[in-house]
């Protein structure tokens, strides 16, 4: 099956050769190539260029996209879409003044999240969880990581890892799984947090990994919940069953989270809404990718990760939606990228790279997915006409999406 679609107004992120990611100002280039082409082949990327140098092609399908805009589809690299319920009475408790933290001090919050999903068959979670992803893959997502982390017992941890891998192999987008067993202690655990720690890295990995139900362990290190020394002990240990660390880290206090992520090797270190000049610094020079969450913090009306900060000491950004049900109900990467532009005053430009090809490092599919390279997965969004690009987060709120490519074929 071939698809070839015609004079595209302007084709983004166009990498002739595979780039894993870009850092400091390259974040600002995004490379285009305006009255394009593009040609999917097996569900892949085969061919793309000016449509003046237009091989003579006979496609299955041809699709004009005269004034329309193509770019790879949105990598969201951080998110909680396997959940039971929803927790609409805290968003209203926030509205008349409590903060996150006294929810959490009430039994809201994770543990409220965690009740409700322990209380719930894993067919109903997958149920749930299904309608959720669907939404996304709507919303222009093609690769999305997803954590568990809502069971916080054996049993619960693993049945979210496998209603993530039941996700994974009945939907053809990309599916990267973590463990995020650490986020928070139960409440049986309240007074023994070893104890909860010791049942994390002597029964849940074991577990885990024997089944390969994850490429990622996580930890919210951050204070109230796992100390820096703590996660360090998950991440060693996640990373002796073959896991690689991607954290939870600075969305509230700065306490070493970042500099034993990078001692660590992380993946990804996510939230960083709270940045000092050390752990900016820290970042310099690793392999690590910072995330940013920005509609967290727009939910929470927490400040922003410092964007301009991080790519003027030439550090590179990842965007993300975290969508979860306390902190970020939302998995729009449209919203993020709109958002990323209007309170961290990331250019169209940067925000964009970081939701493309910055996205797809942070989950680890830079080699699939992430930017229009020959050979990559055909993972697309066209858009509806629009004047340019610069629409995507100017008329946030908007819906721009015509239609959205999975492995080369519309999705209906
Ligand atoms: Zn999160």
């Amino acid at each position: 099956m071939t698809t070839l679609i015609i004079n595209i107004q302007e084709l983004l992120q166009v990498r002739e050769t595979s780039v894993s990611k870009v850092s400091g100002a390259e974040m600002a280039i995004l490379p285009t190539i305006k009255n394009a082409f593009l040609l999917i082949k097996d569900n892949l990327i085969a061919d793309f260029g000016e449509m003046k140098n237009l091989p003579e092609i006979k496609a299955d399908k041809v699709i004009d996209a005269t004034g329309k805009v193509v770019l790879p589809s949105w990598c969201d690299s951080h998110t909680h879409i396997v959940y039971a319920g929803n927790r609409e009475q805290e968003f209203v408790d926030r509205i008349n003044g409590l903060s996150y933290e006294e929810i959490a001090n009430r039994g809201g919050g994770i543990l409220n999240s965690a009740k409700k999903l322990n209380e719930t068959s894993e067919d109903e979670i997958y149920e749930q969880s299904k309608v959720r992803l669907e939404e996304v893959m709507r919303l222009g997502t093609g690769a999305v990581e997803i954590k568990s982390g809502y069971g916080l017992t054996v049993e619960g941890e693993l049945k979210m890892l496998r209603v993530i891998q039941k996700l994974a192999s009945n939907y053809p987008i990309t599916i990267k799984a973590t463990f995020l067993g650490a986020h928070a202690f139960p409440s049986h655990y309240k007074e023994n947090k070893n104890g909860y720690i010791d049942e994390i890295i002597t029964k849940m990995l074991p577990e885990i990994a024997q089944n390969k139900l994850a490429d990622y362990v996580d930890v919210f290190c951050e204070t109230g919940y796992f100390s820096v020394e703590e996660t360090e002990k998950i991440m060693q240990a996640g990373i002796q069953h073959g896991l690689v660390p991607k954290i939870h880290v600075n969305q509230f206090n700065s306490i070493g989270g970042i500099q034993a992520g990078i001692k660590f090797k992380a993946l990804s270190v996510d939230h960083l809404e709270v940045m000092n000049p050390e752990d900016i610094e820290a970042l310099k020079n690793t392999e690590t990718m910072p995330v940013a969450l920005p509609s967290c913090s727009y939910f929470l009306s927490i400040p922003y990760t410092p964007a301009r900060e991080m790519i003027t000491a030439g550090l590179p950004i990842a965007l993300a939606t975290d969508f979860n049900p306390g902190s970020t109900p939302s998995g729009n990467m449209n919203f993020v990228v709109a958002t990323a532009c209007i309170k961290m005053k990331m250019t169209p430009e940067e925000a964009i790279n970081a939701a493309t090809l910055n996205g797809a490092y942070a989950m680890g599919v830079s080699a699939t997915n992430g930017s229009i390279t020959k050979g990559k997965k055909a993972n697309l969004i066209l858009t509806k006409p629009i004047s340019s690009y610069y629409q995507i987060p100017y008329a946030f709120g908007s819906n721009l999406i015509e239609s959205v490519f999975v492995e080369g074929e519309i999705l209906e």
